[in-house]
């Protein structure tokens, strides 16, 4: 098919005209049972009555005034995410590379509000995925996103990930902050080594650094805290957080301490739409379930049974999935075949996971998935490790 769009994405030739919980629906009526949530964006699934009420409801009042006037469902918001986290004040935005750009310069004008203007470095890691701004594709460091946009933006110094001695040693009299997914999301379901968070946390403070998370993909419950950090005991100075936040409606936002916000006075940062009336109701609405005594302990619960299963389809067929990886409802195979392959593999089943690096494919299912769906879906990826074990069987013979 000719498309109007701008080719940056090789799609697939699979369109949905409707969802509801975990299954989408082709207009001729086929479901598929999504484990890919929109890439942890349906953090509770399609058509979720408690969302769609509270956008028809503020749809039919007031769309958007702008941030010239005062915004009650932003103010509401941003007082539940901090009475919900480590922070004091939150800056609301689009997407998950905005809320980042916004981390990165808050960081920043810390230490120049501090005197230090010159401290503007950041420390980031090998795998990392922040968004495709332009700060946040030199962030990220991969450098098929940068090549060819000419002088990638300055102040970012890359590291292993996971090597808190290779850090350290990153670390000069103009570093800022450090820069980290708790998981790696995009990079491939990437676990932090033991001590890793707490070992950053600790170097940051021995160091005056702002220590700042991206939690875009971890948050919002996902791994079975709302949370990531939350795991390891860790907190940090700045957050970011987008995708399941507006569970499909376009937010974001970085969480801060009073402190690491100090430089961020009126005039300092900006935006039309960020956390307009629409998109804070439907984010109030998020946290209403997500925030819902039992619900985040659920996640969790959940998250070890879907491991289980994977765990056994590892089993099963031990010539496709070489690992299994992650945390709650966050997982990752880590394949012995493309991901691309497998993906394919699994629409041919019905069932649709994400495409990640280092081998992997990620499951970041709609987090209201019940346990019998989670089965389901694992039956799916079943299948399709079955078809791709015979055409892995007779790529062989043909060798
Ligand atoms: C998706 C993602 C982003 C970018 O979010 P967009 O909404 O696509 O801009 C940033 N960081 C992480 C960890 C992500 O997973």
């Amino acid at each position: 098919m000719t498309s109007s769009l701008l080719p940056t994405y090789a799609r697939y030739p699979l369109a949905f005209a409707r969802g509801e919980g975990v299954w989408l629906e082709t207009a001729e009526g086929e479901r598929y049972l999504d484990l890919g949530g929109g890439i942890a964006v349906a953090s509770l699934g399609y058509s979720h009555p408690h969302l769609v009420e509270a956008l028809t409801v503020q749809a039919g009042q007031l769309w958007h005034t702008s941030n010239l006037f005062e915004i009650p469902q932003a103010e509401r918001l941003a007082s539940r995410l901090v009475a919900a986290s480590f922070a004091d004040t939150v800056f609301f935005a689009n997407s998950g590379a905005e809320a980042m750009e916004g981390a990165i310069k808050a960081a920043r004008k810390y230490h120049a509000a501090g005197g230090h203007p010159e401290r503007f470095r950041i420390g980031t890691f090998t795998g990392a995925f922040h968004g495709r701004t332009y700060a946040t594709i030199a962030a990220g460091g991969n450098d098929r996103y940068i090549e060819g946009f000419g002088p990638k933006a300055p102040g970012f110094d890359r590291v292993a990930f996971g090597d808190l001695a290779a850090v350290e040693a990153a670390i000069t009299a103009e570093t800022a902050a450090v820069l980290v997914e708790p998981i790696q999301g995009e990079g491939g379901i990437r676990m932090p080594p033991d001590g890793f968070l707490q070992g950053l946390r600790a170097l940051c403070d021995a160091r005056g650094l702002l220590l700042i998370f991206d939690e875009v993909q971890t948050g919002v419950g996902r791994t079975g805290a709302l949370f990531a950090c939350e795991h390891w005991g860790v907190s940090p100075d700045i957050m970011a957080v987008a995708k399941g936040i507006g569970g499909g409606f376009p937010l974001g936002a970085f969480l801060a301490t009073r402190e690491a916000g100090r430089g961020m006075g009126v005039g300092t940062h900006g935006t039309t739409y960020g956390g307009n009336p629409l998109a804070t109701a439907v984010g109030n609405a998020v946290l209403d379930v997500v925030l819902a005594d039992g619900f985040i302990a659920e996640v969790a619960a959940k998250g070890e049974h879907l491991r289980e299963r994977l765990e056994g389809l590892a089993v099963d067929y031990p010539d496709i999935v070489a690992e299994v990886r992650g945390l709650g409802l966050m997982a990752g195979l880590q394949l012995r075949v493309s991901p691309a392959e497998f993906a394919a593999a699994g629409r041919a089943a019905h069932v649709l996971v994400i495409p990640a690096g280092d081998n992997v494919v990620r499951l970041l299912p709609p987090l209201v998935i019940t346990p019998a769906e989670i089965d389901e879906g694992v039956r799916r990826l079943g299948q399709a490790c079955r078809a791709l074990s015979a055409t892995v069987a007779d790529r062989r013979a043909a060798e």
